[in-house]
C-alpha cells in the first residue's frame, strides 16, 4: 500500500521504517529538512536501538523515501499517518494541537483522490471528530478524506520491536471501509495474532491517554509509598516485591525512584485533566493532579536528600549525575527527571558533572550550564556525591571499588533503586535511596565501611531491613 508518515520524530521515523519493512511503499514527511536529509541518508536523527538497521533495510528496498513536500505526500498516499508532536500548550495543561491542525490544513487541499487520514499522535478525546469536520471543509470537490485514529503505544528504547510486534492495535474508525483499510495496512501483525481492537474514534483516543494515566498512577503510587516508607522506617523495595506477588497488582512499574518524565506521560496526564474539565468530567480524573504532584515531588526530595548529604549546603560541592535521558536506551531528554535534578543541584551552587551514554548532545542543548563528561569514571573524578538518575545498564556494571578510588567521598544516591546496594556498601560507599532504609541502623549492618573522607553528614533514617536485590520491572 502507498502510505505517508507525516512527522518523522521518535514515533514517525520508526513507524515509517517499519511500515516499509513489512512491505508498504512509504513516504516520510517532516518540516525539519535536516531531519529528513539525515533519514534519507540513513543517519537516524536520534538514538533508538535497531532503527539504523531497519532504516538501512527499508531504504535499500526502495520502499522508503523522505521529503519535506506535503504536496508530494498528498499525491502519494492512499493512507496518511499523522505522527507530529502534541506538546503541552504554553501556559495551560491542555495539548497543543496546532501541529496536527497544520498537517490537515496543508494536506487536505492537495489531496487528488479519496483517502484515509489516520492520526497516531496522542490527542484529547474528540480530536478525530473535530479534524473530520476540518478536513471535509478543505478537500477539493469530489474528494472524500476519511479520518480515523490509531494511537501508538511504542516505548522509546523498544520502538522498533514495539512497532513490528505490538501488544495490541487499537483503531478508531467511523466506517467499515476505513477499518478494512487499516486491517490491510497491519495484515502481517494480524496474521501473527496481534490483538486488533476496532472501535469508535473517541474510545481509541481515550485508550491511549487512559493507558498513560494508569502507568503514571502506578509509578506515583509506589513513589507515594516510598515517602511513607521514609517517614515510617520501612523499605519500599521489599514492599514493592511483596505487592508484586499479587498478580492483580503485578511487579512492573513499581520501582520507586525519581519518577517519570519524557515527552509523553507528564504532558498526557495534564492534557487528560484539561480535556476532562472541558467535558465537565474533571472530577473523575482530579486524582491525576496528585499523580503529577507526587511525581514532581520525587525530584525535589532527591535534591533535598543531596543537600542533607552535603551537610545542608551544596555550594561549590562537586557532584556527579549519572544519566541525563528520561529513560535508558534513548537520547530523549524531554522533561527528564535526571536533568531536572541535575539542573536544580546546579541552581543550589553545586559543581555538577553529568554523564550519559547517548543523551549528552540533547542535554547540552537543554542545559548548557552543566558540565558533561565522556565516561562515568572521569565524571566521578573528585566527586563528593554521585547520583544515579537514569538506569542505563552500563551503570549497573560499574565497579564500585574502582569508582571509590576516584571520588573524594564515596556517597551515592541511587535515584532509580536499581544498583546492587550491598555491593556498593561493601566497597565502602554510603548508599541512599528514596524509600530505602539506612543500613547503619539495621542490626545486620556492622560490616566494615570505609571511613568517609569528607564531612558529609548522613540524614537520620529509621531502622530497616538489610539490602536485597530489587526485582526489575
Ligand atoms: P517528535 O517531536 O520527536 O516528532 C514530531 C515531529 O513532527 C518532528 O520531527 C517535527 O519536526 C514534525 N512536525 C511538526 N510539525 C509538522 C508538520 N506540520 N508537518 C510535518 N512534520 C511536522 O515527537 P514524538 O515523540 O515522535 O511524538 C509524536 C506524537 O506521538 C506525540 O503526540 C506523542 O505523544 C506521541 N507518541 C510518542 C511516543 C514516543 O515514545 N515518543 C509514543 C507514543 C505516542
Amino acid at each position: 500500500m502507498r502510505l505517508t508518515v507525516i512527522g518523522t520524530g521518535y514515533l514517525g521515523a520508526v513507524h515509517a521504517a517499519c511500515m516499509a519493512d513489512i512491505g508498504h511503499d512509504v513516504l516520510g514527511v517532516d518540516v525539519d529538512a535536516e531531519k529528513i536529509n539525515a533519514l534519507a541518508d540513513c543517519r537516524p536523527p536520534f538514538y533508538e536501538p535497531g532503527l539504523d538497521d531497519i532504516l538501512t533495510r527499508a531504504l535499500a528496498s526502495g520502499r522508503l523515501r523522505f521529503t519535506t513536500n506535503l504536496r508530494e505526500a498528498a499525491a502519494h498516499g492512499e493512507v496518511h499517518f499523522i505522527c507530529v508532536g502534541t506538546p503541552q500548550k504554553a501556559g495551560s495543561h491542555a495539548a497543543d494541537l496546532s501541529y496536527v491542525d497544520a498537517v490537515v490544513d496543508g494536506l487536505a487541499p492537495h489531496l487528488p483522490a479519496s483517502c484515509l487520514v489516520v492520526g497516531k499522535s496522542t490527542v484529547p478525546v474528540g480530536t478525530t471528530a473535530q479534524l473530520a469536520t476540518r478536513i471535509a471543509r478543505l478537500v477539493p470537490n469530489a474528494v472524500r478524506a476519511e479520518m480515523a485514529w490509531n494511537p501508538e503505544f511504542l516505548r522509546e528504547g523498544f520502538a522498533v520491536e514495539d512497532t513490528l510486534h505490538p501488544d495490541r492495535l487499537v483503531v478508531g474508525t467511523t466506517s467499515r471501509t476505513a477499518d478494512d483499510t487499516l486491517r490491510r495496512v497491519y495484515a502481517p501483525m494480524l496474521a501473527a495474532g496481534v490483538p486488533y481492537i476496532s472501535t469508535d474514534p473517541n474510545t481509541a483516543e481515550l485508550v491511549k491517554v487512559a493507558a498513560n494515566a494508569f502507568l503514571a498512577t502506578k509509578i506515583s503510587f509506589i513513589n507515594a509509598m516510598a515517602e511513607v516508607c521514609d517517614a515510617a522506617g520501612a523499605d519500599v523495595a521489599t514492599l514493592a516485591d511483596a505487592l508484586g506477588h499479587d498478580d492483580r497488582i503485578g511487579r512492573r512499574f513499581l520501582n520507586a525512584g525519581i519518577g517519570f518524565g519524557g515527552g509523553c506521560l507528564p504532558k498526557d496526564i495534564r492534557a487528560f485533566t484539561a480535556r476532562a474539565q472541558e467535558l465537565d468530567a474533571g472530577a473523575a480524573v482530579a486524582f491525576l493532579h496528585q499523580v503529577d504532584e507526587i511525581n514532581q515531588r520525587q525530584r525535589t526530595r532527591t535534591v533535598a536528600l543531596a543537600r542533607r548529604l552535603a551537610g545542608g549546603d551544596l555550594t561549590g560541592r562537586p557532584v556527579t549525575v549519572l544519566g541525563a535521558t528520561f529513560k535508558p536506551n534513548s537520547d530523549d531528554v524531554r522533561d527528564s527527571p535526571a536533568l531536572a535534578v541535575a539542573s536544580a543541584l546546579r541552581h543550589e551552587g553545586a559543581d555538577v558533572r553529568v554523564h550519559d551514554p547517548e543523551g549528552t548532545a540533547n542535554a547540552q542543548l537543554a542545559h548548557p550550564e552543566l558540565s558533561y563528561h565522556a565516561d562515568p569514571l572521569s565524571a566521578c573524578q573528585g566527586a563528593e556525591l554521585v547520583l544515579h538518575l537514569t538506569e542505563w545498564s552500563q551503570y549497573g556494571g560499574l565497579d564500585p571499588v574502582k569508582l571509590a578510588r576516584v571520588v573524594r567521598a564515596p556517597v551515592l544516591i541511587d535515584g532509580r533503586n536499581t544498583l546492587a546496594h550491598a555491593q556498593w556498601r561493601a566497597a565502602g560507599w554510603t548508599v541512599k535511596a528514596l524509600g530505602r532504609p539506612a543500613p547503619s541502623d539495621h542490626p545486620d549492618a556492622d560490616r566494615p565501611h570505609e571511613p568517609l573522607r569528607t564531612t558529609i553528614v548522613a540524614p537520620a533514617t529509621a531502622p530497616a531491613p538489610a539490602d536485597r536485590p530489587v526485582a526489575r520491572a
